[in-house]
């Protein structure tokens, strides 16, 4: 009992990458978590999103705020390619997240509509 206790301590300090394995760790987590976000009402509102979208800078970055980790992370695009610099891998969900936000904004021109 005691062992449990100062387990989740222990991880709920951790803000490291094993942390974020349990979450957005795979493209299609990121695809679900646009999904919601592209349905829901405020998207800016961090209350009802797993990741909101702090800066987005075409072909560049995105800056996208991880509601699960509670801290911004940073996916750089080089020659249209996505790469998280939080991570530091190319196949996490926040790489997911920006890919369909940059199709989103290539369909629509904008990425809040
Ligand atoms: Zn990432």
């Amino acid at each position: 009992m005691f062992e449990n206790k100062s387990i989740k301590i222990a991880r709920t300090k951790n803000k490291g990458i094993s942390k974020l394995a349990l979450h957005f760790d795979t493209l299609d987590s990121g695809t679900e978590a646009f999904m919601h976000w592209l349905g829901s009402d405020d998207k800016m509102s961090t209350s009802n999103n797993p990741i909101i979208i702090k800066q987005f800078v075409r072909n560049k970055y995105a800056v996208l705020y991880d509601n699960t980790l509670g801290q911004d992370m940073i996916v750089e695009t080089h020659d249209g390619v996505p790469f998280c610099k939080s991570c530091n891998i190319d196949d996490c969900g926040h790489v997911g997240f920006t890919i369909l936000l940059e199709q989103k904004y290539e369909n629509d021109g904008s990425i809040l509509d």
